[in-house]
């Protein structure tokens, strides 16, 4: 578990910067010397909702739907300009364990049905972007972009209030209920919930990966060179000879198993890249990450495009706002999905999500590029709504990537397709809720697929 620390610094406008109550986030201050007190201030305080859902992404925009469509008045704080987390920002154009899931997934996978895709299951950003967007605001959920959450005010145990930065400044929004969806657990860890990073012995987290779209071949020469996915190849095949491919052109790939997700005939997103050992919650080595990743994308398409023929006009269309997080803050909850839960094919009556998705941890160490095998096999299972409710500060739910789990549940359930389901039943409980002056954990849920 990481430890609560008191005093974080950190560094602003060049200046050390100590004294701020941060819990939980030391990392990226351990480096600075000395600081600064902040004088206190007055934040102006913004109107209340019933539910404040922090993160657009697949589970924070499931949340805020499904909240609003049961009722309450729903604020959702996203720092992009736009929704969709890792699909989006992250440019992840590919659902997974989302074909077996009903409610908001089966109606996202019907949208991309008719958006001209070659597969609903591996999707079109900007169709999703303008589609989540229009989910929210015909539910009647209030956004609010490019604004960060910052900080969280505790009153005997209860959230009661998050802090936000943005061109306005500091503003504080008072809720009823807060989901905490912002992937890496930020509003937790600022209200002061404990969590857990990394692997149990090593603290290892998975390596985050940069994506980007690109244009300029066709799927059916890939699909002629066996280089994506396709009937008749195994699951390494494509990637195999795709990397190959790009060392034949003379640079190397991070990731040892580049593979293209086809958009459209002519568009894909492609994730060639790994960053190992990367501190998710370290603003410096994030920003380093990002640099290294993107010059490595660069020399990879230089790379195919040398060799001529089918790579000529290969280019990059965008590389992603967002380098890729798969793993960051576990948030403590009523309860912990752990491997045993996948082992034994948990089942629970306040079930929030049936997950199918396998025990997926990329490579941990760069010098064997190869993925961590569980050595266990998983059983399809349940995740119980406890998992979802934040055990040290009351009025808290998460949902998504940060919820209450083991370092290998997590790397089971984390796809999409299980956090949009779970976000549609934490918005769903947080309704019910706030409208009811009741906790989360004391609101009656049954599983109800
Ligand atoms: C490289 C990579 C490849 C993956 N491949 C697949 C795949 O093929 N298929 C699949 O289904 N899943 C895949 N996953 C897993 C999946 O994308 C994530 O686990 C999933 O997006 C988690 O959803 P989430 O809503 O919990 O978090 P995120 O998608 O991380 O969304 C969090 C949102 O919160 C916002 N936010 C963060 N901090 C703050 C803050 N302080 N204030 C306000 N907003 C904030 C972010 O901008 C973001 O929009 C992949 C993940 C990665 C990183």
């Amino acid at each position: 578990m990481m430890k609560r620390r008191k005093f974080i610094t950190g560094t602003l406008a060049g200046i050390a910067v100590a004294g701020l109550d941060f819990n939980g986030i030391a990392q990226a201050g351990e480096r600075s010397k000395g600081g600064v007190r902040l004088p206190a201030v007055t934040i102006p305080l913004c109107e209340k909702s019933d539910v404040i859902v922090c993160g657009g992404g697949p589970a924070g925009f499931a949340a805020a739907v499904s909240a609003a469509r049961n009722g309450a008045k729903v604020r959702l704080i996203e720092l992009q300009g736009y929704l969709g987390g890792v699909w989006t920002a992250g440019l992840m154009t590919h659902f997974l364990d989302a074909e077996n899931k009903g409610g908001l997934m089966r109606e996202l996978l019907d949208i991309q049905k008719y958006a001209g895709v070659v597969q609903p299951r591996w999707f079109d950003v900007e169709i999703t972007k303008l589609w989540l967007e229009k989910f929210c605001v015909d539910s009647g959920v209030e956004l609010l972009y490019h604004t960060r959450v910052t900080d969280a005010i505790v009153d005997k145990g209860r959230l009661t209030t998050v802090i936000t930065e943005n061109c306005n400044g500091r503003q504080a929004w008072p809720a009823s209920i807060f989901i905490d969806a912002t992937g890496n657990g930020d509003l937790a860890a600022r209200a002061g919930c404990g969590f857990d990073l990394g692997h149990p012995q090593t603290g290892q987290t998975q390596p985050a990966s940069l994506n980007m779209l690109v244009s300029g071949i066709s799927l059916k020469d890939l699909q002629d060179r066996k280089m994506i996915e396709m009937p008749g190849l195994t699951w390494a095949e494509s990637k195999d000879n795709l990397l190959t491919e790009i060392r034949k052109g003379g640079a190397d790939c991070s990731y040892a198993k580049p593979t293209f997700f086809s958009i459209r005939n002519d568009f894909f997103s492609l994730m060639s890249n790994h960053q190992y050992n990367l501190n998710s919650l370290d603003a410096i080595e994030i920003t380093k990450a990002t640099i290294a990743a993107r010059a490595e994308l660069h020399r990879q398409i230089d790379a195919l495009r040398s060799l001529g023929g089918m790579w000529k006009d290969i280019r990059i269309v965008a590389t992603a706002d967002q380098i890729g997080i798969r793993e960051s803050r576990r948030i403590h909850g009523l309860y912990t999905v752990s491997k045993e839960d996948m082992i034994r094919g948990a089942r629970f009556d306040d079930a929030v999500c049936r997950t199918t998705f396998s025990v997926d941890i990329h490579a941990l160490d760069p010098a064997k590029n190869k993925g961590v095998d569980p050595s266990f096999k998983v059983k399809p299972y349940d995740i119980s709504l406890r998992s979802l409710i934040a055990k040290d500060v009351k009025g808290l739910m998460m949902a998504g990537r940060n919820i209450s789990g083991d370092f290998f549940a997590h790397a089971s359930y984390r796809v999409t397709g299980n956090a949009v389901a779970m976000g549609e039943s934490a918005g769903k409980v947080a309704a019910k809720a706030a409208l009811s002056g009741r906790l989360p954990q004391e609101v009656e849920w049954k599983n109800n697929f």
